[in-house]
C-alpha cells in the first residue's frame, strides 16, 4: 500500500478488511510502498510522516505487529536489485497495456508518463516474490499488476529454474468502493473519500454532499437503490437494514437525507473504535516506530535469503 496519508474506507473494504482476517490464516508481510508513491508526486517531504499515519491505521483497524511484518519497501535494498533483473523479463507492450496504469494517468492528468510509473507492476512484482507471495489481497484495480507478477514468476522459473511460486489475488467481496461523488473509485487523488479518521461531525457533513440517484429528485420520488453509492455504503456498513432501505427507496417512503443519516451513523459505529485506538497510538510514537523497525528487521532476513536463491539459479556470483 502506497503512503498517501491517511487512508479511507476503501482502502479498509478492498483490502485491509482482508489482511486483517488472512494475517490469522497466512504467514503475511505488509509492505509501506515508499518507492511507489514517487510515481504519483516526487515531493518526498511528507513520505516518512505519511507511512507513520499510514502504520497508525493499520494497527488501529487490528494489524497485529506479532503476527505478521510491518516495513518500508525504501528500507530492503533487495526490492531494487529484484525489481532490475525483473524488467528484463517484460516487454515494454506488455506494460503500456496495463489498464490501472492508463486509469492513473487519466485520473492524474497526466501528459507524459514517466518510465517508473510504466514499471509500477514491476516494482510491485519484486515486492510479493521478494517474500514469495502466493494470494495478494488487494483492490480489485490491482488484478493486473498481480497477472503481470505471475507473467514474471513463470518466465524467470522457466529461464533460471524454479524459485518463485504464480501469486493469486485474493479479493474481498467489494474489490472496489465507489467515491461520494459518484466515481466508480474511492481516492485521494479524486478528493471523494471518508477517511478511516474522520470524526461523526465530519462524515455527516461528507455524506450530506454525496452524490445519489439523479431521478430521485424529492423526497417522495420513487428512487433506484442500486444506482445510488450510498446504498452501496448501506451494502457494506449497515447490512441488516438493507431491505428495508430499498424499499423505502423503491416506494419513496424514504427520503435521501434520512438515508443518508442513516448511513452516517452506521459508519460512525464502525469508525469510533479504529480513532479511539488512533488516538491511543498516537500518544505512543515509540511503539509505532519499534513496529516498523522490527518489521524492517525481519522482512530483510526473508528479502536477503530469496536474493540468495535468485543469484545461484542466475549463476550470478
Ligand atoms: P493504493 O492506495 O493505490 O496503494 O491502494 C492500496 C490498496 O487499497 C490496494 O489493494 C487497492 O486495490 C485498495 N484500494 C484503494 N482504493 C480502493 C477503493 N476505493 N475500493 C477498494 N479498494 C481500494
Amino acid at each position: 500500500m502506497r503512503p498517501t496519508g491517511k487512508l479511507h474506507i476503501g482502502h479498509f473494504v478492498g483490502a485491509l478488511e482482508n489482511w486483517v482476517i488472512l494475517q490469522n490464516e497466512f504467514e503475511s508481510y505488509h509492505l509501506i510502498a515508499d518507492y511507489h508513491v514517487l510515481t504519483t508526486s516526487l515531493n518526498t517531504n511528507e513520505i516518512y510522516d505519511n507511512s507513520v499515519e499510514m502504520l497508525i491505521d493499520w494497527l488501529a483497524v487490528g494489524l497485529d505487529p506479532g503476527k505478521s511484518p510491518m516495513f518500508r519497501q525504501s528500507q530492503i535494498k533487495e526490492h531494487t536489485e529484484l525489481h532490475l533483473l525483473f524488467s528484463m523479463l517484460v516487454t515494454a507492450a506488455r506494460l503500456e497495456r496495463n489498464p490501472t496504469v492508463k486509469e492513473q494517468v487519466r485520473n492524474l492528468n497526466i501528459d507524459n508518463i514517466i518510465y517508473g510509473h510504466l514499471g509500477y507492476p514491476i516494482l510491485q512484482s519484486a515486492d510479493i516474490l521478494l517474500y514469495k507471495g502466493e494470494a495478494v489481497p488487494v483492490g480489485d484495480d490491482q488484478v493486473p499488476h498481480v497477472e503481470i507478477t505471475r507473467e514474471i514468476a513463470r518466465k524467470f522459473n522457466s529461464l533460471y529454474g524454479n524459485v518463485f511460486p504464480e501469486p493469486e489475488p485474493k479479493l474481498t467481496k467489494f474489490a472496489r468502493l465507489p467515491g461520494l461523488d459518484g466515481d466508480v473509485k474511492m481516492s485521494k487523488s479524486l478528493n471523494n473519500t471518508i477517511l478511516l479518521s474522520d470524526a461523526p461531525e465530519i462524515v455527516n457533513q461528507k455524506l450530506k454532499k454525496a452524490k445519489t440517484d439523479p431521478q430521485k429528485l424529492r423526497r417522495n420520488d420513487p428512487g433506484r437503490p442500486e444506482v445510488c453509492l450510498v446504498f452501496t455504503y448501506h451494502n457494506k456498513f449497515n447490512p441488516s437494514e438493507t431491505e428495508e432501505i430499498a424499499e423505502g427507496c423503491r416506494s419513496g417512503a424514504l427520503g435521501c437525507v434520512d438515508c443518508k443519516l442513516k448511513c452516517a451513523e452506521n459508519i460512525n459505529t464502525f469508525l469510533v473504535p479504529i480513532i479511539e485506538k488512533r488516538r491511543s497510538l498516537e500518544a505512543n510514537l515509540d511503539f509505532v516506530k519499534d513496529v516498523l523497525s522490527d518489521g524492517e528487521r525481519k522482512a530483510k532476513l526473508v528479502a536477503e535469503s530469496t536474493m540468495n536463491e535468485v543469484h545461484k539459479a542466475m549463476k550470478l556470483g
